[in-house]
């Protein structure tokens, strides 16, 4: 075991305080991984906080991980110590269900399902913690490669907010000719924007405000509307193949499927805390679909960072001292991020 520094939640609600932890000695094809990086995930916010239910304390939050190889076991053949590499919002999986077999780790229909990154159990019996910390030990299977290309505060926030966004955006086929809208700009709605322009839609984004337009055009978005306005779902109505919503909070999903085109797709990845009310002849009328999507599999992830690498692009950042988590926190619930906290985690 090593103890390392972290930053931990001791109880639901609670401010973020240091502290250290153990990390499990290096097993024969673990891979131990000194983190340089964390990004903030909104998720992390609704388990610190137990909006969705109860949850494993004191935790560690953080599943965008950016680091770099310190130590390999005797079986690893992927990673040698001083490789650059990620991990995201899982540990592991039962690594035999269809899912699995598939490349769909995050769906992992076998025993537990996926072990997440922190506020889980490992195989081993112990509570899993996450990026706010200096060192991980993760298997080698479920760690990706950074390609040189991307800086590693860059990449943390791909981990997850770019893979939440890619795998939808390239499933429901995302590209020349489509158009996509992405709903809510925050730390996974900025990614999806980029990743959208980058596959070639024509893509709108619909914020709450105008205040973010000029960095959503900048972003690569051709179009801005505010959904404050009412006009909106007037002009708009009718219009997308493909919508994404980020949002974090309940959301009236019968007006943004109104702004479908017939037989278009609205996929939901965002997580509030509250259920929504849906009035099913939202989807009936035109055919529509309303679907979601977790993150994505281990390959898909090492797809969209070398995607991100080959266009030349990571995350947009707010880089932050680990004694400015909470007030992170805080300003995130505001949907005040421009578009992703990292920690340096130098700093704890
Ligand atoms: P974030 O940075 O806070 O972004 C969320 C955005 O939603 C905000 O920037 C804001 O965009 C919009 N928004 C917030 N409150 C709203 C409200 N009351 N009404 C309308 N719009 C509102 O959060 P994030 O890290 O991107 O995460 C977004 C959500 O996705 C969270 O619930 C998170 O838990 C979830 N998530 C899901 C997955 C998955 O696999 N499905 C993965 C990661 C995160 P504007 O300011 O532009 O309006
Ligand atoms: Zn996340
Ligand atoms: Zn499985």
């Amino acid at each position: 075991m090593t103890t390392v520094a972290a930053y931990a939640a001791p109880a639901p609600k609670a401010p973020l305080e240091r502290t250290t932890i153990e990390r499990r000695d290096v097993g024969e094809f673990d891979v131990l991984i000194d983190i340089k990086y964390a990004g903030i995930c909104h998720s992390d916010i609704h388990q610190a906080q137990e909006g969705w239910g109860e949850a494993i304390f004191p935790m560690v939050p953080g599943h965008e991980i950016a680091g770099v190889v310190a130590e390999v076991g005797p079986g690893v053949t992927k990673y040698r110590v001083g490789d650059r590499v990620g991990v995201g919002c899982m540990v592991d999986s039962c690594r035999e269900c269809d899912n699995c077999k598939a490349g769909l780790e995050q769906y992992c229909t076998g025993g537990s399902g996926m072990v997440g990154t922190y506020n889980a159990v490992g195989k081993d019996g112990e509570p899993t913690h996450g990026g706010y910390s200096q060192k991980i030990v993760v298997d080698e299977n479920y760690v990706v490669r950074i390609p040189d290309g991307l800086s590693l505060d860059e990449a943390a926030p791909l981990l997850c907010a770019g893979i939440t966004l890619y795998s939808p955006l390239k499933h429901w086929g995302a590209g020349p000719g489509k158009k996509v809208a992405i709903l809510g700009m925050g730390g996974l709605g900025h990614m999806g924007v980029k990743i959208a322009h980058a596959l070639g839609a024509e893509v709108t984004v619909l914020s709450q405000s105008l205040r973010k337009k000029d960095d959503g055009l900048k972003l690569g978005a051709d179009h801005y509307y505010a959904t404050s306005d009412p006009e909106t779902f007037e002009e708009l109505a009718g219009s997308f193949d493909l919508i994404v919503s980020t949002v974090s909070a309940p959301l009236d999903f019968n007006a943004c499927l109104g702004l479908l085109k017939t037989r278009g797709a609205l996929v939901n990845v965002g997580a509030p805390e509250e259920p929504v009310a849906l009035n099913l002849f939202s989807v009936i009328g035109g055919g529509k679909t309303l679907a979601g999507s977790m993150i994505g599999g281990i390959a898909e992830t090492q797809e969209m960072l070398d995607f991100c690498a080959e266009h030349g692009f990571g995350a947009e950042i707010e880089l932050i001292r680990a004694d400015q988590i909470n007030e992170a926190y805080e300003r995130v619930v505001n949907s005040d991020v421009r578009y992703r906290f990292v920690i340096d985690t130098a700093t704890i």
